[in-house]
């Protein structure tokens, strides 16, 4: 199994960083993607530590949209601060997270859209792919993507959660829909049917910890072990065993963040 999105850099796993690690080996994860702020020192350092304890693990690294105000001024700088980190960061394999989040509104929508662009540039440059967190902003993160991407942009909508009609636009841009901790929670039914529709070469688990713990956890801190719960859930959802999901989950992620991941 794999967890393609976790924030094992963040301070709430400072304390036990190698005893979270090595429970998810224990519990079968065999890669992870370590989602790193840009520009936070602590997270930084604290991804030395990880590249040392779990050599199959690799990096993204992006301006959070919740961070864009940061930027307001000069958003191409924070395309320049994500490539720098990226150069001297081993086993980075995309830029993320990156996105709109209009439900928090934590920076201005015009910063917002701006920081984004600006990083969907900058992957499209590199060649790297995109991981996507996007928040009741449907319309302007795909007018974004397509602007930007010409068509030749890859990655993942992390955490999904959004209508039907999100899903379609995303497939139909080639992107990868990643399940998180939520497709568990007894409400959330539509987005089940969502993701029950969703081809599974298209799939992708994730835990988003230290955030969002899956059934039976939920209320807890997350951590990558629990990403089984995930797999559990779209395999029901898909009619087929853990096993297979697991292996076919794994299989899109490498395509997805090919060949840096191998
Ligand atoms: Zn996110
Ligand atoms: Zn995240």
């Amino acid at each position: 199994v794999i967890d393609s999105h976790c924030h094992l850099a963040d301070p709430a796993f400072a304390t036990d960083l190698e005893a979270v690690i090595r429970r998810a080996r224990a519990a079968g994860v065999e890669q992870a993607l370590i989602v790193l702020e840009a520009g936070d020192g602590l997270q930084a350092s604290q991804a030395r530590q990880i590249a040392l304890a779990w050599p199959t693990a690799g990096f993204a690294i992006g301006v959070h949209p919740h961070q864009a105000h940061l930027f307001a001024d000069r958003p191409g700088r924070a395309a320049d601060l994500v490539r720098e980190q990226m150069m001297t960061t081993p086993d980075t394999w995309a830029v993320g997270e990156i996105g709109l989040d209009y439900h928090y509104d934590v920076s201005p929508r015009d910063a917002q859209r701006a920081v984004f662009r600006e990083q969907v540039r900058l992957a499209r440059d590199l060649g790297r792919p995109v991981v996507i967190h996007t928040r009741e902003a449907d319309q302007d993160t795909l007018a974004i993507l397509t602007e930007e991407g010409h068509g030749r942009l890859s990655g993942v909508f992390h955490c999904f959660a959004g209508s039907a009609q999100l899903a379609r636009a995303g497939l139909d841009l080639g992107f990868y829909l990643s399940a998180a901790g939520i497709a568990t929670f007894p409400k959330a039914t539509d987005l089940r049917a969502t993701l029950a529709n969703v081809p599974p070469d298209r799939l992708l688990t994730e835990t988003d910890s230290p955030f969002l713990a899956p059934v039976p956890h939920r209320g807890k801190r997350n951590e990558p072990a629990w990403v089984a719960r995930v797999v559990d859930a779209l395999a029901a959802l898909h009619g087929v065993s853990a096993d297979q999901m697991a292996a076919r989950t794994a299989e899109n992620f490498r395509a997805v963040f090919a060949p840096a991941s191998r």
